[in-house]
């Protein structure tokens, strides 16, 4: 079978399955089979496919078919400026959480040598993208996943920020090392009962234990508050991705617990989504 044949049939699979990019998808997996682009695929399609590709093609389409995320198919995302390995044991990277990135580049321009702390560190794409910016910067990352820290350190050694990070498999409950003056954190803040309308390829692919907030969605954000409070320098700055309809909750969290508020940010979809405050 040639490779537009291929990728016809692809496509008409995945519409099937109610896939609404589903010849974007194809074309990107049939990219990945030949380790290619999708130009190459374009300019190329008369070329028939071998046996071992096209088995290797019909596997993909069949795991995107049942809403596989493209992300854990590639095993990459791209985020910020870079592409972070990934797999099933770690969140995706979102978009929206680039907004984070936006404001804490803004508030750290004229900073020299800041001491991170990221909190449910992930794959790493908070904190790793602010040390790639941020070259006499250090960041510490700890996560209760054994697994997502090992994706973690896959991507720091890709970035060449091994000598500049610290990793720790960590409840935030038992963290007690060091002081920082800025601590990032996106916890887990989807409430339990509201976990099973996230779509497919979330609840069905995505660990868990990175979106489960519990009963209110935010048992693991005021751990988070709590244990900041204590970890941060005074006059520290926290910033906190937090769920559409959290802020107002979430601020008084802070506020109990001697956080001043500096700003909130909106995500692409304009829901409330990052919280920016300082220790006082
Ligand atoms: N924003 C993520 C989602 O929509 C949730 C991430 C989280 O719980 N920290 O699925």
């Amino acid at each position: 079978m040639n490779i537009q044949s291929a990728v016809i049939k692809g496509t008409n699979i995945l519409k099937n399955s109610y896939i609404k990019t589903a010849q974007l998808d194809t074309e990107i997996l049939m990219a990945k089979v030949l380790s290619s682009n999708r130009e190459y695929i374009v300019l190329n399609n008369l070329k028939d496919l071998s046996d071992n590709n096209l088995e290797y093609f019909k596997r993909l389409i069949k795991e995107r078919a049942k809403r596989k995320p493209i992300a854990y198919l590639l095993n990459k995302k791209f985020f910020w400026d870079s592409e972070f390995y990934v797999n099933e044991n770690t969140l995706i990277p979102r978009p929206d959480t680039e907004v984070l990135i936006e404001e804490i580049l803004r508030l750290t321009k004229y900073k020299n040598k800041l001491n991170i702390l990221d909190i449910g560190v992930g794959s790493g794409c908070i904190l790793l993208t602010i040390l790639k910016e941020r070259k006499n910067f250090i960041g510490t990352g700890i996560d209760i996943s054994k697994k997502s820290l090992d994706i973690c350190k896959i991507n720091a050694k890709n970035f060449d920020l091994n000598e500049r990070t610290k990793f720790y498999k960590s409840d935030i409950d038992k963290f007690t090392l060091g002081k920082y003056d800025l601590i990032i954190s996106n916890p887990p803040y989807i409430k339990s009962c509201d976990l099973k309308y996230l779509e497919r390829e979330i609840v069905n692919y995505e660990p868990i234990l990175a979106l489960d907030g519990g009963l209110d969605g935010l048992s693991q954000v005021r751990k988070v508050i709590s244990k900041s409070s204590e970890l941060i320098k005074k006059n520290g700055k926290f910033i906190l991705e937090i769920g559409f309809d959290q802020k107002n909750k979430v601020i008084k969290l802070l506020n109990k617990k001697g956080f001043y508020i500096n700003n909130t940010l909106k995500d692409l979809a304009n829901n409330d989504r990052c919280i920016v405050s300082t220790k006082i």
